[in-house]
């Protein structure tokens, strides 16, 4: 479970990316975050594993604060989140398995990492997450010899050789064609499904959180203004969460 609890970002040159955030999600949701670009929606996300510090408020994970969270415990409550990026953030001149396995990296100590040494429950683990978003075959292939959907599905594979519980992932689909687009959200769908585990999905695509979403949150200037199931998100919903605000970008014409 995630709590968010008054939550606030404010940026070092005074921009605000959140105001007072307030938001439950239970273990098992399929979360899809909607709004315009510049709403919010990366900076809400990176600040559930604090990639991003938050200037008010408290973030608790199962029951404990990431927020107030210090060294190994910090380090613990992270291992529970994987992280999905647009681009992938893959290590392209290292192979697939390789991607994979460095999502246990978080349980062995630096000493044995440096070294490269994983035992073979991890890889073991590493193998059976590659078969989950099926691409097992391309284990000893480098991760940029594949192609954008196949590199995705390595780094949900990553995430769930990490053991994570939930699944941040920042607009996944943003660079993938329609077809690997619907592949790997049904694959973030399945495992969300098998694995019970949480998913925080951020995309600008209205029609994929209908399709996906179990609970859209739509946010607009840092806050949220709508929370609720894709049938309630009706298409009123969608043009007020979209609505551009006229007052603040629009040039007033002359003589107004
Ligand atoms: P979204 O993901 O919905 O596009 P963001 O969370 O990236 O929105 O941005 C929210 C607001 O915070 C925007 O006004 C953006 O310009 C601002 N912002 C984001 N990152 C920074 C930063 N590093 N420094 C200053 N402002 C930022």
């Amino acid at each position: 479970m995630i709590e968010m609890k008054r939550v606030s970002k404010v940026y070092s040159n005074g921009t605000r990316g959140l105001n007072n955030i307030n938001l439950r999600i239970e273990q098992g949701e399929f979360v899809v975050i909607v709004g315009l670009s510049g709403a919010g929606k990366s900076t809400l996300l990176r600040s559930i594993n604090r990639l991003i510090e938050i200037s008010e408020g408290d973030i608790v994970i199962n029951n404990q604060s990431i927020t107030k969270a210090k060294g190994n415990e910090l380090y613990r409550i992270r291992r529970d989140i994987g992280m999905i990026f647009q681009n992938f953030n893959l290590v392209k001149r290292s192979t697939v398995l390789r991607n994979v396995l460095s999502g246990r990296v978080g349980y062995h100590s630096t000493f044995r990492m440096i070294l490269g040494l994983f035992p073979k429950e991890d890889k073991k683990r590493a193998i059976d997450a590659l078969h989950r978003v099926n691409i097992a075959e391309k284990a000893y292939i480098r991760a940029d010899q594949l192609s954008g959907g196949q590199q995705q599905r390595v780094s949900i594979a990553r995430a769930l050789a990490q053991g994570s519980r939930f699944i941040l992932a920042d607009e996944p689909v943003a660079s993938l064609d329609p077809l690997t687009t619907n592949r790997v959200m049904n694959d973030l769908r399945r495992i969300n499904q098998e694995l019970d585990i949480t998913m925080i999905v951020n995309l600008h695509s209205i029609e994929l959180a209908r399709k996906y979403a179990t609970r859209i949150i739509g946010m607009k200037q840092g806050e949220v203004v709508f929370d609720g199931t894709a049938e309630e998100a009706t298409d009123d919903v969608f043009d007020i969460i979209y609505a551009r605000s006229l007052d603040v970008d629009m040039p007033r014409s002359a003589g107004e």
